[in-house]
C-alpha cells in the first residue's frame, strides 16, 4: 500500500470516525456496508474487484471497502 493509500486511511480513522461508528449496531452496519459495495461494484468510477468487491474509488481516490463502512462517509457522486 502507497504512504498516500495509508494518509486516506489514518484520515478516514480520525477522531471523526470512530465515534461515529458507536452510533449503529453491528447488523446496521453491515447491511449498509453490503449496500454500498454493491453499488460501487457496479460503479464505473471503481476500480478493478477483487474478490469480489471494488478497491478504490476514482472519483474521490478512497480505499471503497474503509469508506463504505463507516456511515456519516458518502459517495462523491451521491449515490449512497
Ligand atoms: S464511492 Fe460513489 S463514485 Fe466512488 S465508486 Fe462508489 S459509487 Fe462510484
Amino acid at each position: 500500500m502507497s504512504s498516500a493509500s495509508c494518509m486516506v486511511l489514518r484520515r478516514m480513522f480520525s477522531k471523526e470516525v470512530i465515534p461515529a461508528t458507536k452510533k449503529k449496531t453491528v447488523d446496521a452496519l453491515k447491511v449498509d456496508f453490503e449496500d454500498r459495495l454493491n453499488i460501487c461494484s457496479k460503479c464505473d468510477r471503481s476500480t478493478k474487484i477483487v474478490q469480489g468487491f471494488p478497491t478504490f474509488c476514482k472519483e474521490c481516490g478512497c480505499a471503497i471497502q474503509a469508506k463504505a463502512f463507516f456511515e456519516h462517509l458518502h459517495c462523491p457522486l451521491k449515490k449512497w
